[in-house]
């Protein structure tokens, strides 16, 4: 998904919204390249979550997953948010 393509995806969720951390309302976007402008590809962050699930024996096991999600990084104070790739992609 280009910038551009995820801008008017967020403007059409109304998810706009200035930093939660410092009020700004300057986002970077993560894309591949380094280069942000509207058609620049995004890039895909691979998110990486830990759980422990316990078997009906009682054994606990750790599963490890990997969501990917499309980054924004505030120019002003740095928060960082996510966007699960596949909420994107089935309201595209
Ligand atoms: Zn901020």
């Amino acid at each position: 998904m280009k910038v551009g393509e995820f801008e008017a995806w967020l403007a059409s969720k109304g998810a706009e919204n200035p930093c939660p951390s410092c009020g700004a309302n300057e986002w970077i976007a993560e894309v591949d390249g380094g280069v942000v402008e509207a058609q620049a590809e995004l890039a895909h962050v691979a998110v990486v979550t830990m759980r422990k699930r316990v078997s009906d024996d009682g054994t606990a096991v750790t599963v490890v997953d990997t969501h990917d999600a499309y980054m924004l990084t505030c120019n002003n104070c740095g928060f960082m948010r996510l966007h699960n790739q596949k909420v994107v992609g089935k309201n595209v």
